[in-house]
């Protein structure tokens, strides 16, 4: 079945074909940035929002209206993933949701896509039991990185997160996913991988995916180290899986490519070549649509060193 586009939504996005995750509709528990972090790299731009204090940031009987009239359809899809622009723990209701899901969907499997930062609490962890994939992240073995990189909530302490991300690996016997981010001439050195290395080695996750930059974030000093360092890295951190922008498989067709842009802007920049192997069409086909929406003031532009990205147009 042909999987519906849905940028009338509000909560949910995509759905996004991908290697790793089949078919993934995205849902997103936020109106703006908010999360325990402020990442230098963040595709989303800066936190609106630093905070670590659970709320229902938007109404819950809201996001459960979207997910069935979706879902009621049907559709083709492989997992349904909260993720978008904001830390979905921090939203008061994420176990609910991801509980409706498993009662009343069970044919899809459910992911969370999170920092891993408030696992320090038991609440948290008994929130996220019942997804079927869960994704953290680590990017710093010290405080001093910690803090260049992630940039905390003054509450937040490395030592606590690690103990915390310990904890949920001891009862959460289901697939977890450690993705580490890689800063040029911050977190590439030895030293600093080599504690990355070790905290991975106590978590015990079942896969390592391994990124860089490739396209704008948050801070523009923020520099991607090469592929050829990314690879050696990926060795050392126990054969990590290089996160490869482009190894996305699956067809999205017609009308829903500009639907598919617009809901993709809202939440990070993309170029033409990302909307080309996402969607699997021909680069130029892309690009003319981009430049459409552009034209017809739907979507901004800007030259970066990487090429021409697209923007939601504020
Ligand atoms: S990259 Fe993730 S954890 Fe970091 S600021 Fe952005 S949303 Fe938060």
């Amino acid at each position: 079945m042909k999987n519906k586009l849905n940028s009338g939504y509000r909560h949910l996005f995509g759905p996004i074909p991908s290697r790793r995750l089949g078919v993934s509709l995205g849902v997103d528990l936020f109106h703006s940035k908010v999360c325990t972090l402020d990442c230098v790299y963040c595709e989303c731009g800066k936190t609106k929002n630093l905070t670590v204090s659970q709320n229902e940031y938007v109404p819950v009987d809201n996001v459960i209206y979207e997910l069935k009239n979706f879902l009621s359809s049907a559709p083709d899809i492989d997992y349904i993933t909260f993720a978008g622009s904001g830390e979905p723990t921090l939203h008061s209701c994420l176990g609910d949701l991801i509980r409706f899901l498993k009662c009343n969907y069970s044919r899809y499997r459910v992911a969370v896509l999170t920092n891993g930062t408030l696992f320090y609490e038991p609440d948290i962890i008994k929130q996220v039991l019942d997804a079927d994939l869960v994704k953290v992240s680590i990017d710093a073995g010290s405080f001093e990185n910690f803090d260049r990189i992630n940039r905390p909530h003054h509450k937040l302490e490395l030592s606590k997160i690690i103990d915390g991300l310990i904890k949920f690996r001891k009862q959460y016997n289901k697939e977890l996913w450690i993705e580490v981010f890689i800063v040029k001439n911050i977190n590439d050195t030895m030293p600093e991988l080599n504690k990355i290395k070790n905290i991975i080695n106590q978590i015990k996750p079942d896969r390592i995916h391994l990124n860089t930059l490739d396209r704008p974030g948050t801070e523009s000093w923020v520099e991607p180290v090469e592929k050829s360092v990314l690879t050696d890295i990926a060795k050392y951190l126990n054969n990590a899986i290089l996160i490869d922008k482009d190894e996305i498989s699956g067809k999205i067709s017609g009308n829903d490519i500009e639907k598919f842009i617009i809901a993709t802007v809202k939440r990070r920049p993309i170029t033409a070549k990302d909307v080309s192997s996402i969607l699997k069409i021909n680069e130029n086909d892309a690009d003319k649509c981009l430049n459409a929406l552009f034209k017809n003031g739907q979507v901004d532009k800007k030259i970066m060193p990487r090429g021409i990205f697209y923007f939601n147009r504020n």
